[in-house]
């Protein structure tokens, strides 16, 4: 087994901790534990730790166990433990940090679920919405799987519900400007 720098680790896990805290305006200690929010999560089936793991490994500063962890990457964003945590604690908030951390770090845990992030995200910038088509053309190629869902592409064309072409909002330039303050605060450029 490799000897251990515990100075090094614990300074390491500081930093990260302290990172993921700035990014996402969670204060860590601020959790105590009690489970509601994985309780009501509805992916933790999914996940390898629970939301609420995931945050005590950033309180017992194993920070780089929360990195490797497939659940930030699984995490909807919907909300559901924020609205019940007695504490308050915006996990998605800090999902979306420790998966940005993960990101800059080059410790993707779920490739294909950064391809989506990424190309929804290009999408918005581009035209304020998501462009349906393009995004699944986009993440199927990128994804190495082409033709993935494509019998289901005529009946929705047909029907209406995708359409070949992108459709712009009026003030695109209005959603650019929030991408370009984002990443001017260190934000990732996706
Ligand atoms: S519900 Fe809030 S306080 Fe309870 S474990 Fe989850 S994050 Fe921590
Ligand atoms: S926001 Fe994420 S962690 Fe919270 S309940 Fe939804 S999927 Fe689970």
């Amino acid at each position: 087994m490799e000897p251990l720098e515990l100075s090094a680790a614990l300074e390491s896990s500081r930093e990260l901790r302290e990172r993921v805290e700035r990014a996402s305006g969670v204060h860590i200690e601020d959790c105590y534990q009690c489970g509601k929010c994985s309780a009501g999560c509805p992916v933790a089936a999914w996940m390898d730790y629970t939301p609420r793991q995931v945050i005590r490994l950033l309180q017992l500063g194993l920070g780089e166990e929360a990195l490797k962890s497939r659940t930030p990457w699984l995490c909807a964003s919907c909300q559901a433990c924020y609205t019940r945590c007695p504490r308050e604690v915006n996990l998605p908030r800090l999902m979306e940090a420790v998966r940005q951390e993960a990101r800059r770090r080059g410790m993707v845990n779920d490739r294909k679920v950064d391809i989506f992030d990424r190309a929804f995200l290009q999408s918005v910038e581009r035209y304020g919405r998501a462009h349906e088509m393009g995004l699944i053309i986009q993440y199927n190629l990128q994804s190495g799987q082409p033709f993935k869902d494509a019998l289901l592409a005529p009946p929705l064309l047909l029907k209406g519900k995708i359409s070949p072409l992108p459709a712009k909002i009026k003030n695109v330039a209005e959603v650019k400007e929030i991408f370009a303050r984002v990443r001017a605060k260190g934000g990732d450029g996706h």
